[in-house]
């Protein structure tokens, strides 16, 4: 946990070390993005730590058995776009089977506020626990959007997994969604007057794509 109720923070020693790649300016485009789906997969692993599960029939070479086996909701994994692409393949590569719903929304340069440009969901999305996935939660108007939008599609069973969390969103969204629990690698303190993240790693979305 953190000082921060509801926010998880992964201190995990692997998801550290690839925290530290992701921050430094010299990782090339396509080590970050590869350390990127590397990092989301642990943070799956994390953020899926409770699923519920259920003893199924199965047969070893050996004999008959119990074995435990995912039940309850299936997933559906929610990419913000774009920064949260690499994010959701690198879940997808450990959940294999769940659904992705696409979320475009970017932050307007001048009031830092979010607006929606496209939204993509499964049918059952209401029936599906729903991961959103964006690495950097700054001020978290995005964040806010987002899980306003899936709310507003049916969805009530959201978590929120980023690789960075500024102290000011993970506030902001706590308090605007009180039931969706959060997941990051790490939180710092403050955001610049850009609304980027300090120290953080700069713009996840041109360094995972090389567009800058
Ligand atoms: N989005 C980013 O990509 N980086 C930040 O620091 C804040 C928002």
């Amino acid at each position: 946990m953190s000082d921060v109720d509801g926010l998880t923070i992964v201190g995990h020693p692997l998801v550290q070390h690839k925290l530290t790649i992701l921050r430094d300016r010299n990782s090339p485009t396509q080590l970050f993005r590869t350390v990127m789906r590397e990092t989301a997969t642990l943070l799956c692993y994390e953020v899926t730590r409770d699923l519920p599960t259920a003893l199924v029939r199965i047969e070893t070479p050996v004999a008959v058995t119990r074995s435990p086996a995912i039940a309850g909701k299936k997933l559906v994994f929610v990419p913000i776009l774009r920064a949260g692409l690499a994010m959701a393949e690198g879940m997808l590569d450990l959940v294999p089977a769940a659904r992705v719903a696409h979320l475009g929304i970017y932050r307007d340069p001048a009031t830092l506020e979010a607006v929606e440009y496209y939204f993509k969901a499964p049918e059952d999305l209401a029936r599906r626990l729903a991961i959103v996935v964006d690495p950097m939660l700054a001020t978290g108007h995005s964040a806010i959007a987002a899980i306003a939008r899936l709310k507003a599609a049916g969805a009530s069973d959201i978590r929120f997994v980023c690789l960075l969390a500024a102290r000011p969103g993970a506030e902001a969204l706590r308090a605007a969604h009180p039931d969706v629990p959060i997941w990051a690698a790490a939180m710092d303190e403050e955001l610049n007057d850009h609304g980027y993240i300090v120290p953080g790693l700069g713009d996840a979305g041109d360094r995972t794509f090389g567009t800058r």
